[in-house]
């Protein structure tokens, strides 16, 4: 039995029955046999359903985000906002689709030689709780624009979201079976990946699940694609405008409650200015305001789930048994844990060393700019990092030295479907996103006409 819950008030808001293999194998065949038919649609007739799941995300962006709320906390007013922005990258590959897979001539000595991008056919999606619906959108958006054919297998606590998406490209108008969402649990994945009619798999989630599923992939030959954790740093260097990089640090760590891969998790501050800007920081932290998730003014709603909130607790506790110092908060009520600024952290700390994943900041100072870029490129992961300076060339000069699969000056990691998404070293690999996200699940079919 697959169960959603309600993290804020602890009830049981559906069960889920899990399907058994014979009812994985008959979806599997229905969108084996839907990719023949789903393939041969133009680029126009896709770009009209796309359009129309974007208009019905929007007329619905309440109703769907209160679902979001009520399975894993979010603040309503972000969970409106994700809704929002899935519709927006509807939109994009509704307008931008067929150019990204525009065929790619290439001069030779032959008559005619070019790149064709062809769907590759049924594409399973593992994903995450924390953007129910956006970790979904920025992967099924592209596929069904490729041609491909999307099956979901998401996150167990937030099933009822898993069915609302299959629920917009149903009410869109997309053919039966374009997009199926399956109520099963993450031992099933094997199962799937081993059916030779699902030609790839995406997954969004922990290493741990990422290293599985890349292995199973690997054994069968299969594409994938793994979008996995991040411990991205926020380096304030000292000529940073301090009153703009505090209030994006303050959104680029506790949004959402913290719960977000590209969140600024590690915070490097230059000596000079640490302590101008901590201050600041702190107050604004201090503002932010918690409380029931449904209601439209709060910021801080609880974390997705009770045990997430005791993992930070342990890491917490950890890192100040190691020599760190809790600056504010520290404290969890169940699910709920407090904003919290964490100093003197350094490598060999879990704050430091490891994902934090809820609304725990930890605090670095650095003197040497190399050091900052030393620190940052001593985590294991490579999400992204965001630096800031008034200094464009000296950003410019930096940029090539960070091992992250993004850099952001003076703004927060952020994912934008005009932009390639992904990270490097324990992060993952492949990208979402912009033409590089639409030509993973594709064939780059190589013509040749002598
Ligand atoms: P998770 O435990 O890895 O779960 C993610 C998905 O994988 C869920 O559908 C889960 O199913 C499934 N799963 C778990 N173990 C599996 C296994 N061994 N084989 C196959 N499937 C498996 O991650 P989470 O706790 O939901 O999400 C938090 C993690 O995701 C963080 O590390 C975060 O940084 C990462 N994340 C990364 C990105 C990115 O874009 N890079 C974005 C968001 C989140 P069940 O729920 O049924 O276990």
């Amino acid at each position: 039995m697959i169960i959603s819950k309600n993290p804020y008030t602890g009830k049981e808001i559906t069960k889920h029955e899990e399907a058994g293999e014979k009812e994985v194998d008959k979806a599997i065949d229905k969108a084996h046999s839907r990719f023949k038919s789903w393939r041969e649609t133009t680029f126009a007739e896709r770009s009209k359903l796309m359009k129309a799941a974007a208009k019905e995300l929007k007329d619905n962006a309440r109703e769907y985000g209160e679902t979001i709320t009520a399975e894993m906390g979010k603040p309503i007013t972000q969970a409106i906002a994700e809704i929002e922005k899935c519709a927006w990258v509807c939109e994009y590959y509704a307008e931008n689709a067929e150019s990204h897979l525009a065929r790619e001539t290439i001069e030779t000595d032959a008559k005619k030689t070019y790149v064709s991008y062809e769907p590759m056919g049924v594409v399973l999606a593992v994903m995450p709780w924390n953007f129910p619906f956006w970790q979904v959108f920025r992967f099924a958006a592209p596929a069904l624009m490729a041609g491909n054919i999307g099956i979901l297998k998401h996150a167990s606590n937030v099933m009822l979201s898993a069915k609302n998406i299959q629920k917009v490209f149903e009410r869109a108008g997309f053919p039966k079976d374009c997009f199926q969402t399956l109520a099963i649990g993450s031992k099933k994945v094997e199962y799937i990946l081993r059916n030779k009619k699902v030609k790839a798999v995406t997954l969004t989630g922990s290493k741990p699940a990422g290293s599985s599923v890349a292995s199973i992939a690997g054994d069968e030959i299969k594409k994938s694609v793994l979008e996995l954790g991040g411990s991205n740093a926020l380096v304030v260097f000292k000529d940073a405008n301090i009153a703009e990089s505090v209030k994006t640090c303050v959104q680029a760590r506790y949004q959402n409650t913290g719960q977000s891969c590209i969140a600024g998790k590690r915070l490097l501050l230059h000596k000079d200015i640490a302590e101008e800007f901590l201050k600041e920081f702190t107050q604004q932290v201090k503002d932010l305001k918690t409380g029931d998730p449904m209601n439209e003014d709060t910021f801080i709603g609880v974390m997705a789930k009770e045990n997430l909130a005791e993992e930070l607790e342990k890491q917490v506790k950890d890192s100040v048994a190691k020599g760190a110092k809790i600056s504010l908060g520290g404290k969890r009520d169940g699910a709920y844990f407090e904003p919290t600024i964490i100093t003197g952290a350094k490598a060999g700390m879990p704050v430091f060393d490891e994902e934090t994943f809820g609304p725990v900041i930890s605090v670095t100072e650095f003197q040497e700019d190399q050091e900052a870029v030393d620190m940052v490129n001593s985590s294991d992961f490579g999400l992204g990092v965001s630096i800031f300076t008034e200094d464009d060339d000296f950003a410019m000069k930096l940029v090539p030295k960070f091992e992250d699969g993004a850099v952001f000056v003076n703004e927060l990691v952020k994912s934008d479907p005009r932009l390639p998404f992904g990270g490097t070293k324990i992060s993952g690999y492949g990208r979402e996103l912009s033409k590089h996200g639409i030509q993973e699940f594709t064939n780059r079919k190589t013509v040749y006409f002598n």
